[in-house]
């Protein structure tokens, strides 16, 4: 997971640019709802500090007017998302991230805003900057409509949470007979660290099947390094597996400690088989 800059722009700002060009008896309606919107934000806000999303339930089928929350769900989807609607701007703002790298799975490429909390169900938080989380599509669909119950049914949210600075990820090189070596990810969090967070952590991990997207990349790596690797000694392929290791981004916009790709280099390092002979069979 990527830490982001929580996004500058406000829900009201955001809100009354996607309702400007609305039909009027639709924009009379929507207007009448911008301080619920602003307000919705608000709880949003303290509670996504604090953790807590599962304790805005309240919000939850807001506003009882069935028109009144198809006309917020059409906001996203009519008002901001088109190219030529009136709130494109700000979609395009929130999805652009370094590298357009999904900050959910660290991997792939954004092409989309995430409702951390669904707009279908949230429609007050529909446009709401700090529930729009750029993620790549495949990210998008597995997390679906899903809603956490409790504090520990909650995926990590990259404006609040920050997991970069210690390792939780880990790899394991796995040989196996008539087939090349292949890596298994795990996740295991640092001793101390609250059970809640852990459990989070373990839970996006799952959710956006990380090991599944990891494992057969680091599959292919093992691939591409293996002539190199042939053309040293063991000791030119410790130094070479540490080094590259060191030499990945390990700042928290890079996922910190817990890039694939870093962890991939220090399971290789830590083994002997892969080292000696292994990496001849990747
Ligand atoms: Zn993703």
């Amino acid at each position: 997971m990527r830490t982001l800059a929580i996004p500058k722009v406000s829900a009201r700002d955001v809100f009354l640019a996607c309702i400007s060009t609305a039909r009027q008896a639709n924009k009379t309606r929507l207007q009448a709802l911008e301080q619920a919107v602003v307000d919705a934000a608000d709880q949003y806000e303290v509670a996504a500090i604090a953790a807590a999303l599962h304790t805005l339930g309240h919000l939850e089928g807001e506003p009882v007017d069935e028109l009144d929350r198809t006309e917020l769900t059409k906001t996203y989807e009519q008002r901001m998302v088109p190219t030529s609607s009136p709130g494109n701007r700000f979609y395009n703002l929130l999805k652009d991230v370094p590298h357009r790298i999904c900050p959910l799975c660290s991997k792939r490429i954004v092409e989309t805003l995430d409702h951390q909390l669904p707009k279908m169900k949230y429609p007050l938080l529909a446009v709401v900057p700090t529930n729009l989380v750029p993620a790549c599509s495949s990210c998008n669909w597995v997390k679906g409509e899903k809603i956490p119950v409790t504090s520990a049914e909650q995926t990590l949210h990259p404006y609040y949470d920050d997991v970069t600075g210690e390792q939780w990820l880990f790899a394991r090189v796995q040989h196996a007979e008539n087939r090349p070596p292949y890596v298994e990810y795990t996740v295991r969090p640092p001793e101390g660290w609250d059970a809640i967070l852990a459990a989070r952590v373990l839970n996006h991990f799952q959710t956006f099947r990380l090991g599944e997207l990891y494992g057969p990349h680091a599959g292919q790596e093992m691939s591409n390094i293996r002539g190199a690797l042939a053309r040293m000694d063991v000791a030119g392929r410790v130094r070479f597996l540490a080094e590259t290791e060191r030499s990945i981004a390990v700042d928290a916009r890079a996922g910190g400690l817990n890039h694939w790709r870093r962890v991939l280099y220090q399971a290789l390092g830590a083994d002997s088989w892969y080292i000696n002979e292994g990496f001849t069979r990747s």
